[in-house]
Order: structure tokens, then sequence, then C-alpha cells
């Protein structure tokens, strides 16, 4: 069972299999959230056996450090963010239009640093908790970006693309990108999983076929990528 937790900006979701799985931890003041998001579930701190991070912003791994302490699960992310999350900063955060150069300030903030327990290049297996699923890199927000693709069509693509905040079940491209290139090759990755829904770090979930909106398909389909940071 997949649950959404509402943070202030950004989402978590708990994968109830065998051993739960918190995906995302947050932004630094979203702990309460978290713990009234797990509690609510039935999942005591306790019980938490990964802390899985799609990427390592302040709003997916704020929180990341103290569930660990409370929790004892193990913290994995791509090594690619590795560096983000021992510096506990965001790096540069590349505006992909006027709205990321307006919401930039309010958003980049720092986080309590830590080192990961399990820093992976291609993935890692969800079986050992009762998921049927697995990582998919999707680098391009930031180097270490994965998504998490379960059998049942249904995907946790981190900052990828995000959610609208007007239009309910529509992809938007996220306000901030490391390297637009690389994540047009990861939304063409997605796109090939054949999935059904997709549920980003902002705002709601949409159907997998919004990904065809932010890529070019060949067959001269208008796009709405802007493809240049500013
Ligand atoms: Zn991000």
């Amino acid at each position: 069972m997949l649950v959404r937790i509402k943070g202030a900006i950004s989402n978590c979701y708990l994968l109830l299999g065998e051993r739960p799985v918190l995906i995302d931890a947050g932004a630094p003041g979203d702990l309460g959230r978290i713990l009234a998001g797990l509690k609510a579930n039935g999942v005591e701190p306790k019980q938490l056996a990964l802390i899985l991070l799609t990427h390592g912003h302040s709003d997916h791994a704020g929180c990341a450090a103290e569930l660990r302490r409370r929790s004892e699960a193990q913290i994995a992310l791509h090594i690619g963010d590795v560096p983000l999350v021992r510096a506990g900063q965001n790096g540069v955060l590349a505006a992909q239009d006027l709205l990321g150069r307006l919401v930039r300030p309010f958003v980049d903030e720092t986080f309590e640093a830590f080192e990961p327990d399990l820093a992976f290049r291609e993935g890692i297996s969800l079986e050992p908790y009762g998921l049927r699923g697995r990582v998919l890199p999707t680098p391009g927000h930031t180097a270490g970006s994965i998504s998490v693709v379960l059998a049942n069509g249904e995907a946790l693509i981190g900052d990828v693309l995000r959610g609208s905040f007007v239009w309910p079940h529509r992809a938007r491209p996220h306000y901030f990108c490391h390297d637009p290139e690389t994540n047009q090759r990861s939304i063409v990755r997605l796109a090939r999983e054949g999935l059904l829904r997709c549920h980003p770090g902002q705002f709601g979930s949409f159907p997998a076929s919004q990904l065809g909106r932010y890529y070019d398909t060949g067959e001269g389909e208008v796009l709405e990528w802007s493809g240049k940071p500013v």
C-alpha cells in the first residue's frame, strides 16, 4: 500500500509491505507531520526499516537524520547526491522559470547533515521489505535523483517533474533542474516503464500519460519544456 504524507512544501510516501519504507524525509520542519503520518497508518518509528531518498535536497532529506535516530532505520540514496547530504545543503538550485526564481529564497534552506548507511549506483532491491518494485536512477534534477517504480504501475518520481497547484492530475516541469537534458532522458526512461500513475515530490499525483508532454517524441509533438536553466 502507498500512502502520501504531506509536508509543508513536499511529499513523503510510506510504502507498507512486510516492513515499512519511507520514501523521502520532508523539509527540516516536517518531523511532526511525518511522525503523525506514520502513526495514522499504524507505524511506530521503530518499525520503520528504510528511509529511501529520491534525492538529497533539503525538502526531501530534511528530517532524515532525526528520523534515523528515532527509528534506527537505514538511510539509502544514490551516490550522486551524497555530497549534498554530507554538507546539509542543496548546492546550486538552477531555476527553470520565473516561478523557480521567486520561490528559491523560501525553499533553499540548510538541513542536518548526515552520512547515509547505503549509497548505491544502480539502485537497491525492495524485496527485503516485501515490496514488488525497484529503484530506477532518474538523474537530472540532481545528479543522484532516483525514482521508485512499483510493480502495480505506480512510481514515486521525486522532482523529475512536479504536480500542479492549479490543475489536479497534471504534470509541470519542476522549478529547479541541475541538468535539463539529462532530466529529459529520465522522463523518457520513466515513460518507457509503462506506468499508470506518477507520484511527485511536490503537489498531487498525475497519470503517467502526462510524461509524454515533456519529452521529444520525434514526431513533431508540441512540448512544454523550456530546456534552459535561468
Ligand atoms: Zn529537489
